[in-house]
């Protein structure tokens, strides 16, 4: 039974849709005030897995999606930039789109800018100030949380110290400072300033989402996600202009991810301490071993990022595909091992209810694995047959209709992406083809011959090393030097040096 821990009622609940067969879900997007960093990469890959595994369970998805093209961030730095709002957001909405595909995240059903919404915004503030939720002060207006005696029940704040009548003028603040929160803001000279019946002005972060939301998907739905730091103040907010307005719950099922971290921090814009997916590219990671590495985390588990981390998943996803590559090529003796199926049908039972555990991750991949070692034996000992070739496949396909990474093709669509025409030659990412090689053998895939490769330091293993190493060899002895000093000229550019003894070719990193 599919079941999500509901932040709103602080358990894991077995999860149905108010309508039968179709979830309607929100995920807060992106501010696009600069590129998004993986951080925030980790939410929305973390989001997309939500997305897939309820298609995969049956479920018609309406899945809407903002790009959060108006607030305190986007107009400050648009200022700074010297840029019409709208000019200076465009930028980051064409990079986020970019990214996503990199990263494989599928574009939700509906995509929609905050800018495009202003007139629902100002008649939702109508509305509020109609009802007596709201009230206009200094040309701004504000939401009156003593209206709303639910305030508070999602991020389970005291609201006992707080002050009647305080106001906070800011989109983000700090749950120390839980006052009335603005809706609508006086707009300072120079910012952007949309009309409306109560005077110039431009929105406040929450009221957009409950807007957004509520026209696409109705007063009432089924999910409403974020990362964990939006619970307060923005989705609580969210639940009391929207839950006030209607008079109906807003949302049955909250689900938020946790964070990423780098050495035991929030990675976040403002502590400088994150990495966009360019800067990745850029060191030589590829796009589906970082898809692969925030997908390996449960979502309300903490994940450390390190480059270690994402070294070992780029060869965690090799074995996978290793696996697929001898499944396709390798010759397999006629018939089936029973046992062997049965082991598939076992793995594919424990990926499902392990996914349907509030979607955990790390033990539906333990699943799979299983199998890939089981199968990989099996394949050695010469007991695989054709018969098992089927529904190993099958495993393996239905892993990657919801993680979405096992497919080699990071080059092309880096190629596609157009990232590389906005860096100058030196900075460019993945010249060349990296998709590494297949070649079958019996019991082992080996790293093929003659395709150059752009891999840095970081993505090279030892074993890919010594794999290149013998290759030079190979050529050396067959006195095909153009090619062995290729590959020479490769490790090098790696990192890896190496040096011709009488006892062999040794190498190090340098
Ligand atoms: P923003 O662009 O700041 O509005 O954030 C977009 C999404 O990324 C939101 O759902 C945030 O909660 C999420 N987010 C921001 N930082 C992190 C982080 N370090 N780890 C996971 N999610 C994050
Ligand atoms: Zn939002």
């Amino acid at each position: 039974m599919l079941c999500f821990y509901n932040t709103l009622t602080a358990r894991k609940e077995p999860f149905s849709p108010l309508q039968a067969g179709q979830v309607r879900m929100y995920t807060c997007g992106p501010t696009v005030y600069e590129y998004a960093h993986l951080g925030n990469f980790r939410t929305f890959v973390s989001l997309d897995i939500l997305g897939r595994y309820l298609k995969y369970k049956g479920f018609r998805l309406k899945h809407v999606m903002n790009y959060t093209d108006v607030d305190d961030k986007t107009i400050r730095n648009a200022q700074q930039a010297g840029l019409e709002l709208r000019a200076y957001t465009e930028k980051f909405i064409e990079a986020f789109q970019v990214d996503c595909r990199l990263l494989n995240i599928e574009t939700p059903e509906t995509v929609v800018r905050a800018t495009d919404h202003i007139d629902d915004m100002a008649k939702m503030v109508e509305g509020l100030v109609a009802q007596g939720h709201a009230y206009h002060s200094d040309n701004s207006t504000y939401f009156r949380i003593s209206s709303f005696p639910a305030y508070g029940r999602l991020s389970r704040i005291d609201l006992s110290g707080m002050k009647a009548g305080a106001r906070v003028d800011q989109d983000e603040y700090e749950k120390d400072d839980v006052r009335d929160f603005v809706l609508w803001k006086a707009s300072k000279p120079g910012e952007p300033c949309w009309d409306t019946s109560f005077g110039c002005g431009r929105p406040g972060w929450h009221l957009e989402c409950s807007v957004m939301s509520m026209k696409y998907l109705g007063e009432s739905f089924d999910i409403h996600a974020g990362g964990t730091d939006l619970i307060f103040p923005h989705h609580e907010n969210e639940i009391a202009q929207s839950e006030s307005l209607t008079g109906k719950p807003f949302v049955r099922t909250w689900v938020h991810v946790e964070h990423l971290l780098v050495e035991g921090k929030k990675m976040a814009k403002s502590a400088g301490n994150f990495f966009t997916l360019r800067d990745l590219l850029k060191n030589g990671s590829k796009p589906s071993a970082i898809r692969y590495l925030l997908a390996s985390v449960p979502h309300r588990k903490q994940l450390n990022f390190t480059f270690d981390a994402l070294h070992q998943a780029q060869q965690s996803l090799e074995r996978l595909r290793n696996f697929q590559y001898r499944l396709q090529k390798e010759t397999f003796a006629p018939g089936e091992d029973p046992d062997l199926n049965r082991r598939v049908t076992e793995a594919k039972q424990k990926f499902e209810e392990a996914m349907d555990d509030d979607l955990n991750t790390a033990r539906a991949f333990a699943a799979v694995f299983d199998l890939v070692r089981d199968g990989n034996t099996a394949m050695d000992e010469s007991r695989f047959q054709q018969g098992n070739i089927k529904a190993c496949l099958e495993m393996l396909e239905v892993w990657d209709r919801i993680f979405g990474a096992l497919p080699d093709d990071d080059y092309e669509k880096l190629k596609e992406s157009g990232v590389n025409q906005e860096l100058p030659p030196g900075q460019q990412v993945f010249p060349e083809r990296i998709s590494v090689p297949r070649r079958a053998t019996r019991g082992v895939v080996e790293l093929g011959q003659g395709t150059p490769l752009t891999l840095r330091h970081e993505t090279l293993s030892d074993s890919e090393i010594e794999s290149r190493i013998e290759e030079r060899e190979q050529a050396r002895r067959a006195r095909d030097f153009a090619r062995a000093d290729e590959v020479r000229k490769v490790l090098d550019q790696a990192g890896i040096f190496i040096e011709d003894t009488k006892a062999g070719t040794r190498w190090k990193r340098k």
